[in-house]
């Protein structure tokens, strides 16, 4: 018999397309609506269905109105009998209502949202979730005909200014109504075999969960689908990759051993670890694919010369290739009066600089490096720098016809689970401690009220004779940076920053103009180089001590951290104070995250928070290929997960259906590392 083309749909078979729908699509999100959503990643109906709360209120009692007694929390249900609004002040609007229930009343009291009062009319029925203070039942949220916010365990979704969390439970309780129709790429042996529930049922029970547990369980089922699918794909690219080989460089000799001795430090332990094991890989015909990963400042550039000198000695050539123009620079005015005492030739080579590139035998540069015409023979060892702004061709183009070893350096940290992740075999070394030298960076926060204070305190350290940075969020005179860095500039050399010689570097510059600004602030003709992010790489100015960030909630944790590495860069003690607008009106998670940085100025940790705040993974700005596609990762407590998917995607090569299309869907465009 003919099998026919298509087979007719089953009733109640899933319609993944379904999912793909915009979130428009859903009742009552309009246009407007809709942007806003996503400007926190959620487009389609299966992005709010995949959004995972990134925690659960807790269980707490029903209690009868007359039972009530100040404890802790408690929720109460019941029937709206009158409301009102009072407004004490300005800036404060209090809403009460009197709710009963068949033992009695009470008054309900919600700060600031007077809207609430239309919506509280005589007759709703309402279930609220707060604490009896004063004879009052101040409330924390509160559900009208329904049981939503109010519920045990209700899931708290990372939420922005424009879309409260409410909204987002509203939206996704529709969303999960379409749960059916998301594929489930398990083979069902390996959903048995490894006790995992269906991944429809796991969807329901990260929005819904009955109990902590539960939503643990249903967040681990999708975690593994998702280090499942890097993982096939890396098992994938591993039985794809060729043997190339690359020159052995044997062992170290006389010019890396002048080159310790030139260094006016000692390397410090870690140092020393890097570059063994980076010995022990140019040894070999396999080339290297090592990912040194170092906070700023932690001495990456160090051993990045070692491993590059290492290459010239044996008679070869090195590279290294750095993102931006600025960097590149920053890199060859390190480089290259070392190499000069060393007798090795070192050239130039970005848009804007062609240093001689023949004779040289390191050859420092941006992309230009690798663009046709650019001679690059005897090629043995090659440094990517913040690989992970380079795009897949980029880095592709610089092994391609040669095949170097290559080192690639970041400075923004990957937490050693996520790297595992995402590199597979990929080598790592950690560059953990920063040279003893150094003192850990002070942070402040303090909110804009108290701005002038920390000026104060900028102003003393330039009394001192220090410099210091102020960074303001981006140039563009979009309504979100009202401060923007030339106003900003203009008002402060009025203002706090009278009588000092000021400096304003941004990205509109001319790389000319950038390089002679930045050599005026090393020289210590400027006394405070006002900034955007600009400065978040490649500067390095010992001499500076002292760091005030404006607006610093308008950054990333990890752009704050990268930030901060600006200062604290020599022996001198140093500070960073950042400004936030006030704790009012500051959402949960951007309290947390300045809260970080006052904390902790170790970039591992600060990257692990940053995973776990954002619940997603676009770590650290990094566009890396997998990262986006991990939402329901927990990357301390997930080690064995990963171990268990690397397991079974072994046996998954090859298998077909939406597994095998999420694979694709990941790695079709980009590629892992490497
Ligand atoms: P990274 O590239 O990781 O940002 P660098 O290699 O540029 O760090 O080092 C930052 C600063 O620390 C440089 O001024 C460098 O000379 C200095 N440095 C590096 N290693 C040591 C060390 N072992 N002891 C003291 N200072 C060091
Ligand atoms: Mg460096």
């Amino acid at each position: 018999m003919e099998r026919p083309d298509r087979w007719p749909r089953l009733p109640g078979a899933p319609r993944p397309e379904r999912l793909q729908q915009p979130s428009e699509s859903l009742p009552g999100v309009g246009p407007a609506l809709s942007k806003k959503l996503a400007k926190l990643g959620l487009c389609t109906v299966r992005d709010l269905l995949e959004h995972r709360p990134f925690r659960y209120e807790a269980a707490v009692p029903e209690r009868k109105i007359a039972d009530l007694l100040a404890e802790g929390e408690t929720a109460i249900a019941g029937e709206v009998r009158r409301v009102s609004v009072r407004r004490p002040r300005r800036n404060l609007a209090i809403v009460q209502a009197r709710v009963a229930d068949d033992t009695g009343e009470v008054t309900a009291v919600w700060f600031n949202q007077a809207w609430l009062a239309e919506k509280l009319q005589p007759g709703t029925r309402v279930r609220l979730r707060g604490q009896l203070k004063r004879n009052e039942f101040a409330v924390r949220s509160c559900d009208l005909n329904g049981l939503s916010a109010t519920a045990d365990f209700a899931p708290v979704y990372p939420a922005s200014e424009e879309v409260t969390p409410k909204r987002l439970r509203g939206l996704v309780e529709r969303a999960l109504e379409l749960a059916p129709d998301e594929p489930d790429p398990l083979p069902a042996s390996l959903k048995a075999s490894e006790g995992l529930p269906l991944r429809a049922d796991a969807l329901v029970a990260l929005h819904r969960p009955r109990s902590l547990n539960e939503g643990e369980d249903a967040r681990k089922r999708l975690a593994f689908d998702e280090l499942l699918v890097l993982q096939v794909g890396l098992a994938r690219a591993r039985a794809g990759r060729e043997a190339a080989v690359a020159p052995a460089l044997g062992e170290p000799a006389e010019l890396t051993a002048g080159y310790r001795e030139l260094l006016p430090f000692e390397l410090t332990p870690d140092q020393e670890q890097a570059i063994a094991e980076i010995d022990r890989d140019l040894a070999r015909e396999a080339p290297m694919q090592r990912l040194l990963q170092g906070d700023v400042g932690s001495g990456k550039t160090v051993v990045a010369l070692y491993a590059l000198l290492r290459a010239v000695e044996a008679g070869f050539r090195g590279a290294l290739m750095a993102p931006t123009e600025t960097l590149a620079e920053q890199h060859f005015l390190t480089i290259e009066p070392l190499c000069a005492e060393l007798g090795v030739p070192v050239a130039l080579l970005t848009g804007s600089v062609k240093s001689d590139v023949e004779q040289a035998r390191i050859v420092v540069g941006t992309h230009a490096l690798i663009q046709e015409g650019v001679d690059l023979q005897e090629l043995a060892v090659a440094v990517v720098d913040e690989q992970h702004r380079f795009g897949v061709e980029q880095r592709r183009a610089l092994v391609e016809g040669r095949s170097p070893h290559v080192l690639h350096m970041t400075a923004t940290p990957i937490p050693r689970t996520l790297a595992l992740t995402l590199y597979g075999d990929l080598s790592v070394t950690e560059i953990a401690k920063p040279p003893a030298s150094r003192k850990p960076i002070v942070t402040s926060w303090v909110t804009a009220e108290r701005s002038s204070a920390a000026y104060t305190r900028l102003r003393k350290h330039l009394d001192a004779g220090r410099q210091a940075y102020v960074v303001c969020p981006l140039i563009e005179e979009s309504e979100s940076s009202k401060r923007a860095a030339e106003v900003e500039a203009e008002r402060l050399r009025r203002a706090e920053l009278k009588g000092y010689r000021v400096g304003l570097l941004h990205g509109r510059l001319r790389p000319a103009e950038r390089r002679e600004l930045m050599a005026q602030f090393k020289s210590g003709e400027l006394d405070v180089l006002v900034a955007t992010t600009v400065i978040e790489v490649g500067v390095d100015v010992p001499n500076a001590t002292i760091m005030i960030v404006q607006e610093a909630d308008r950054f990333g944790l990890a752009q704050l951290h990268q930030l901060r590495g600006r200062v604290g860069r020599g022996a001198e003690q140093s500070y960073c104070l950042l400004i936030s607008r006030p704790h009012e009106e500051l959402t949960d998670i951007a309290k947390q995250r300045l809260q970080a940085l006052v904390d902790s100025t170790d970039g591992f940790e600060l990257a692990e928070k940053d995973l776990e705040l954002r619940g997603e993974g676009q770590l650290l700005g990094t566009r890396q290929a997998g990262l986006s596609e991990l939402r329901f990762v927990h990357w301390r407590a997930d080690r064995p997960l990963l171990e268990r998917a690397r397991a079974a995607a072994e046996h998954l090569v090859d298998y077909e259906g939406p597994l095998a299309d999420e694979v694709e869907r990941v790695f079709g465009e980009h590629e892992l590392a490497a």
